[in-house]
């Protein structure tokens, strides 16, 4: 996978290698921009630096977004659309309304279609199910999920084969991990351990860790939080990489969950570090897809439920932005003057492109 998208790189000399804002702080990770043509390929991995990377760039100050009124014209001045999942493709395990003819008409027109998500759980081909069980017929190389992230950006970063990643997380990264080739170690194996504290007690850890990955995790405990801690706090040059820091997530439709974030929150407060992160807001999908599919990124309209992960990951990436409100997000939240990300558009569900698109004719 990784290859082929050096190849292609080298053909799309227009991708840059300098948006580093998907990164957090860390103490222990250079950049080594070294090849513009392969760019986050050339990243190396590399544990005695510290650190020079940036914050994420806050998101830029828009006009008001405006109702999507002619949907043709939007949909002719793209030609990539990327979806985020739930909320917008589906609700829980219900497909919204109207979408396999609208993903049909999008292909019909020869628009590119990506699924992002930043719901670590599943690995690209767990999703790939998803989408069939839904009737719909996507592809794995189209499905983005944040687990794939993680295990993309350690190939992109070249980390070592010899070293290893302790994984707070499900089985979605361990998956992706796993096809990557890398060690790791954790995950659901350690949700079930328990630390019994004798006087003295001293936890043991792998020296060999050089990478702990945090996601959604609902089997997480004091053993793998205390276990990732030591190995980024006492391993030299352990990476911090979170998949996503979303606050809340949706395990079923009665009430909101507490989210990635929740996970990623105790390994920084313990750990007094910056994550890396992987999923949405950070662009390095976003740079992923651009890299891999060899397209320009005004060429694609991120289309997404949440205005501070789905919207501001549109535009941080320079993308345009089309928020639906089938998802998490009501009109009044959008329109509240407290909210300062502005989508260029918004509507109701995607399938308004259909009738938006009558309604022009
Ligand atoms: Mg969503």
């Amino acid at each position: 996978m990784l290859s082929r998208a050096t190849a292609r790189a080298s053909n799309h000399l227009f991708f840059k290698n300098k948006n580093s804002q998907f990164l957090g702080l860390s103490n222990n990770l250079s950049y080594a921009a070294s090849n513009p043509v392969s760019n986050f390929v050339s990243i190396t991995w590399n544990n005695n630096n510290t650190s020079r990377m940036s914050k994420m760039k806050s998101f830029t100050t828009r006009a008001t977004a405006q109702p999507l009124k002619n949907a043709d014209e939007l949909i002719d001045s793209v030609e990539t659309f990327i979806f985020d999942c739930d909320g917008v493709i589906w609700k829980g395990d219900k497909l919204i309304d109207g979408v396999p003819e609208t993903l049909d008409m999008l292909r019909s027109k020869g628009k590119r279609l990506v699924f992002v998500t930043n719901n670590s759980t599943k690995s690209r081909k767990q999703y790939g199910k998803k989408f069939e069980t839904l009737g719909l017929n996507v592809s794995e190389e189209e499905i983005f999920a944040s687990s794939f992230a993680a295990a993309a950006y350690l190939k992109s970063i070249n980390f070592p084969k010899d070293k290893k990643v302790y994984v707070i997380g499900e089985d979605g990264i361990l998956k992706e991990l796993e096809l990557a080739g890398f060690q790791y170690l954790g995950g659901p194996e350690d949700g079930e351990k328990k630390i019994e504290l004798k006087p003295g007690f001293l936890m043991e850890h792998d020296e060999s860790v050089g990478a702990v990955v945090v996601g959604f995790d609902r089997y997480v405990n004091y053993f793998k939080i205390q276990y990732g801690t030591l190995c980024i706090r006492e391993n030299p040059g352990c990476l911090f990489i979170a998949t996503n820091r979303d606050a809340v997530t949706h395990l079923t439709d009665a009430q909101e969950w507490a989210g990635g974030g929740s996970m990623v929150g105790a390994i920084q407060g313990s750990t007094q570090r910056e994550p890396l992160v992987v999923g949405k807001p950070s662009t390095f999908m976003m740079d992923y897809l651009a890299n891999e599919f060899g397209i320009l990124k005004s060429q694609i309209c991120m289309v997404g439920d949440r205005l501070d992960t789905d919207i501001l990951f549109g535009q941080n990436g320079g993308c345009k932005t089309l928020l639906v409100l089938s998802g998490v997000t009501t009109l009044p939240v959008l329109q509240n003057p407290s909210n300062t990300i502005q989508p260029d558009f918004y509507t109701n569900k995607i399938s308004d492109f259909l009738s938006l698109k009558a309604a022009t004719v």
